[in-house]
C-alpha cells in the first residue's frame, strides 16, 4: 500500500507503529488518534406518507438513492448537519426531531450514520450539491437504494408500528 499522510506522526513525522494496541509514533511516542468520520440523514415524509430519497451524484453508490445526507462538519450540530445536508440536496427547509436509529458504517463513507426523522417547513423540491434527483417515493415502489441504512429505514417505515 502506499504510504498516506495518516501513516505520520502530525507532531515529528515518523511513521506510526501500526503493531501497538493504540497507534503510536515509533520516534516520540505520542499517540495518534483516529477519529471517527459521522454522517447524517434526514427521514421527511410528506403528506400522502412518502419518503424523501435523493440520487446520488457522486460514489460511493452513485446513481443509487438514499436519504438526503452528509458528514458532520468540526464543531457542528448533528442535527445542524441533517438539516444542512436536506437543504443542499433537497432545496427543502426541515426541522430535525427525533433520531430514528444508528448505525456503525451503515452510510457509505461514515464510520457511523445518525437518521433524523424530520419535516418539511419550507423551501421548493429541487435536487442539489451531490444530489442528481430529489424525489418523494412510495414506500411501496422505492427505486435502488444506496445504503444498508437507507434500506433499513425504508424497512422500518414500512412495517406496522
Ligand atoms: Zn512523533
Amino acid at each position: 500500500m502506499p504510504e498516506a499522510p495518516q501513516d505520520f506522526c502530525a507532531f515529528c513525522g515518523s511513521r506510526l507503529d501500526d503493531a501497538a494496541p493504540l497507534r503510536s509514533c515509533t520516534s516520540c511516542g505520542r499517540a495518534a488518534y483516529r477519529d471517527p468520520k459521522v454522517g447524517v440523514g434526514a427521514v421527511v415524509l410528506d403528506d400522502a406518507g412518502r419518503l424523501l430519497l435523493v440520487k446520488r451524484g457522486i460514489p460511493p453508490a452513485k446513481g443509487l438513492w438514499s436519504l438526503p445526507a452528509g458528514f458532520v462538519d468540526a464543531d457542528e450540530d448533528p442535527r445542524a448537519a441533517a438539516a444542512r445536508e436536506a437543504l443542499e440536496e433537497t432545496g427543502l427547509v426541515v426541522d430535525v426531531g427525533d433520531v430514528v436509529d444508528v448505525w456503525a458504517g451503515g452510510g457509505g463513507r461514515a464510520s457511523f450514520f445518525l437518521a433524523f426523522r424530520a419535516t418539511v417547513t419550507g423551501g421548493t423540491l429541487q435536487a442539489g450539491d451531490d444530489a442528481d434527483e430529489a424525489e418523494f417515493f412510495a414506500l411501496d415502489a422505492l427505486p435502488e437504494l444506496a445504503f444498508p441504512s437507507t434500506r433499513a429505514v425504508a424497512e422500518r417505515l414500512s412495517t406496522p408500528a
